[in-house]
Parts: C-alpha cells; sequence; structure tokens
C-alpha cells in the first residue's frame, strides 16, 4: 500500500527505527528475504531469526515508514466488521479461529515485549472478551 497520500500522524511518525540500516550494495547469501520492514515483514524477520535463519528485509523506504508508523498501536481480538456479520457470513466456527489467531497473536506480542525488554506501555482490557462470549453466548 502506498503511504504518500495518508495524512494521519501518529507520535512515533518522527522516530527513526535503525537509521544506519545499510544500503544492499553487495550480494548476500541468507535463508529468507522478506521485502518490506512494516510490522508484518519484521514480525516474521524476527520470528524466522529466532529459530536461526539467517534473514534479509529489504525496504524501498525507511525501516518501518510505511503504514506501521501510523498506527495507533490498539491491539484487538475484535473483528472489525463485528462478529455478529462475521458469523452470519463465515459460520461459528471461523469466528471463533479468527479471534483465537487474534488473541495469540496479541499474547505472542506480549511475550515479546518481555522477552526482549520493550519498554513500551502494553494494557490489557478484558473487555472484548466479554463481548465475544456474549455474541457466541447469544447464538
Ligand atoms: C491511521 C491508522 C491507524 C491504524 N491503527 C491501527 C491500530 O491501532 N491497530 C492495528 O492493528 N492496526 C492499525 N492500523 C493498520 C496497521 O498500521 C497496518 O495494518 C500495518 O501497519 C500494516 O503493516 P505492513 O507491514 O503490512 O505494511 P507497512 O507498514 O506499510 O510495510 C510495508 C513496507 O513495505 C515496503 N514496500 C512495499 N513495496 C515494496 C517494494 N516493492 N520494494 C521494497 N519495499 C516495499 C514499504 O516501503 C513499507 O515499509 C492503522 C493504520 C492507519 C493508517
Amino acid at each position: 500500500m502506498s503511504t504518500s497520500r495518508e495524512r494521519t500522524r501518529s507520535i512515533w511518525m518522527d522516530v527513526k527505527v535503525s537509521p544506519r540500516a545499510p544500503m544492499l550494495d553487495q550480494d548476500l547469501t541468507v535463508d529468507t528475504v522478506i521485502v518490506g520492514s512494516g510490522i508484518a515483514g519484521l514480525s516474521t524477520a524476527y520470528e524466522l531469526a529466532l529459530e536461526g535463519q539467517k534473514v534479509a528485509v529489504l525496504d524501498r523506504g525507511p525501516v518501518a515508514g510505511g503504514i506501521t508508523a501510523r498506527t495507533t498501536a490498539h491491539l484487538t481480538s475484535l473483528c472489525d466488521e463485528s462478529f455478529k456479520n462475521l458469523i452470519d457470513v463465515q459460520g461459528l466456527d471461523v469466528a471463533k479461529q479468527f479471534y483465537e489467531s487474534q488473541a495469540a497473536s496479541i499474547d505472542r506480542i506480549e511475550k515479546i515485549q518481555n522477552l526482549e525488554s520493550i519498554d513500551c506501555d502494553f494494557r490489557r482490557l478484558l473487555t472484548e472478551s466479554i463481548i465475544l462470549n456474549a455474541i457466541i453466548g447469544s447464538q
């Protein structure tokens, strides 16, 4: 996605992530090349590197300077289109899988925050699982 037409600003847009990341000016031999240094590319690179892979992340712009720079950093297991709509269109099993995968991602992010001692304010709100249980309970 091109970010050139995005007008929103976030508080971390002015933070330079890895400003000394080198230009690719030589051949490299790696296990995996990832194109894109947003949250998707960097998360994948992180997990692969933890597994012992040699990973190169390429980007045409600044590291984490795409849409990721504009996030409000709100993590949720809820569905933008509402669980009611998701259940109506895809069924309860898919909706549950969606919820569980989102929740597992959030757990993973919290784990990484602790593992890497990342200094951020990670707060959990329990309301969403209460809402989901209410929706599923009403089916
Ligand atoms: C205002 C706003 C608020 C948001 N708030 C939230 C939120 O609270 N919670 C949430 O979960 N999500 C939020 N999002 C969505 C979230 O930010 C995005 O879904 C996420 O950052 C996308 O990450 P990404 O790694 O897929 O893409 P990007 O961060 O855009 O990364 C893609 C990277 O690939 C690079 N690239 C693309 N093509 C090429 C190429 N051909 N060669 C080399 N490099 C290339 C780009 O330069 C870029 O750095 C928000 C989005 C916006 C706009």
